[in-house]
């Protein structure tokens, strides 16, 4: 970055600092991961100097071959990866994705049922602070109060009296399967359309580790960024009926210019993720997540629902002397990253709550397996278990960092091993 460097060092110093960081800590935060060398180079590219608004062969600037190139690239890899009819790759991220969705299949006034924000589920799915709120007339259906899992036959009652006209299923913080055939029955009983947004667990989905939505769903939105490991932004896939409604009003409907470097950085991502590299990658993410919860169960600790089917699970803190917030306070401090978040009937409000998240793709992508699970299982109970206990702070920091040493991420700019392991190489 030697001409960033020049124009701006203070900018080119935050941006050192950013990278030490994410070298020498801990990636727990469940919607973060580390993208490639590959992808990261394309978000600097000279597609960022073009607007294209439009799409493919029907572009309001001239001088869009290369960028429409681009563009078919992505469409083409996200239907095939997901097996998908229609796929619009413009939206800026996940929640312009959902937004882009709700304009598609709603007029302000409908009525929207997701799952409630307080039980796992995303803003964009009718929290009263979101646009999502405030132009639908939204309720919510959240888990079982015992079983912690989502109860199918309320979401039907729920429905039944609700009578909403879509269904939104997918969550941020539930780390159990979704069972997709059974929100198809529920939108089909109550004459629903259903929406599946799996920004969490796309990766997931793609690299055949989690049931998928596709068949069953009118309408999937994602993000690109979390465990599917590409660029930062949104993608919705639909049925070829909707897809004309989709594309309008993604836009004019809603955004102008794509972002056509990072549309090309998608298309890098989808590529990748079509290898079998990247889906021995999502295996061993869930088998991650698993064995850190049952680190954390067998050192005393309560996992929401007693574990995991998926990337993240939420610890239960209730039964420690600490709150999500205390906890993700002093884990940062040794250098572990994980956020503090609600568990559902949560005591405590959201600012302070009683859980936190914790996630496996961003460590998997270091190329970290069981064995390291283990060993970031003890840090955490180490350190929630005298949070006050500076000395100690201070000795596992040390291990932390040490420890990341040996998980190179980008290092002169190129990436470490693990990352690259599996991916497609071109004949030059
Ligand atoms: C992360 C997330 C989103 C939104 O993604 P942004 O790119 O941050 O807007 C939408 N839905 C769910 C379920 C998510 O977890």
């Amino acid at each position: 970055m030697d001409s960033l460097k020049q124009v701006d060092r203070e900018v080119w110093q935050a941006i050192q600092d950013e990278l030490e960081r994410q070298q020498f800590h801990l990636e727990l935060i469940a919607s973060e991961n580390y993208c490639t060398p590959a992808v990261l180079e394309v978000q600097g590219s000279v597609l960022t100097n073009k607007y294209a608004e439009g799409y493919p062969n029907k572009r309001y600037y001239s001088g869009c071959d290369n960028v429409d190139v681009v563009e078919r690239l992505a469409m083409e890899r996200a239907k095939r990866l997901f097996g998908a009819e229609h796929a619009n790759v413009q939206p800026h991220s996940g929640s312009q994705a959902n937004m882009a969705v709700y304009f598609a299949a709603l007029t302000p006034e409908h009525r929207v049922l997701g799952m409630d924000i307080t039980h796992g589920g995303h803003l964009t799915h009718g929290f009263k602070k979101n646009f999502s709120g405030q132009i639908y007339e939204a309720a919510t259906y959240g888990v079982d109060r015992e079983t912690k899992l989502l109860d199918y036959e309320a979401i039907m009652e729920k429905a039944r009296t609700f009578q909403p006209d879509l269904i939104i299923a997918g969550a941020s913080a539930y780390s159990r399967a979704i069972d997709f055939a059974k929100f198809r029955e529920i939108a089909d009983d109550v004459g629903a359309l259903l929406m599946v947004d799996m920004a969490h667990i796309a990766g997931l989905i793609a690299g055949k580790q989690h049931p998928d939505p596709v068949p069953y769903a009118d309408f999937v939105t994602s993000t690109t960024h979390k465990t599917l490991g590409g660029p930062r932004g949104g993608f919705i896939l639909c049925k070829a009926k909707y897809a004309a409604k989709i594309d309008q009003k993604v836009f004019p409907g809603m955004q102008g210019g794509p972002l056509m470097h990072i549309i090309a950085a998608k298309a890098v991502g989808f590529k990748e993720a079509l290898t079998d590299g990247f889906r021995e990658r999502q295996r061993q993410t869930v088998a991650n997540a698993r064995a850190l919860a049952q680190e954390l169960m067998n050192r005393g600790y309560d996992v929401i629902t007693g574990g995991t089917d998926n990337h993240l699970f939420l610890l239960d803190l209730t039964n420690k002397d600490i709150s999500g917030r205390d906890a993700q306070g002093c884990l940062s401090e040794v250098g572990i990253y994980v956020n503090k978040n609600l568990i559902p009937f949560d005591e405590r409000g959201a600012f302070e709550t009683s859980g936190i998240r914790v996630g496996s793709a961003a460590a998997t992508t270091r190329g970290m397996k069981e064995q390291e699970m283990v060993t970031i299982g003890g840090w955490i109970d180490r350190v929630l278990s005298a949070p006050w206990d500076d000395e100690l702070k201070k000795s596992v920091k040390k291990e932390v960092t040490d420890f990341c040493a040996s998980f190179p991420v980008y290092e002169n700019g190129t990436i470490s091993a693990p990352l690259l392991e599996g991916l497609p190489t071109e004949k030059s």
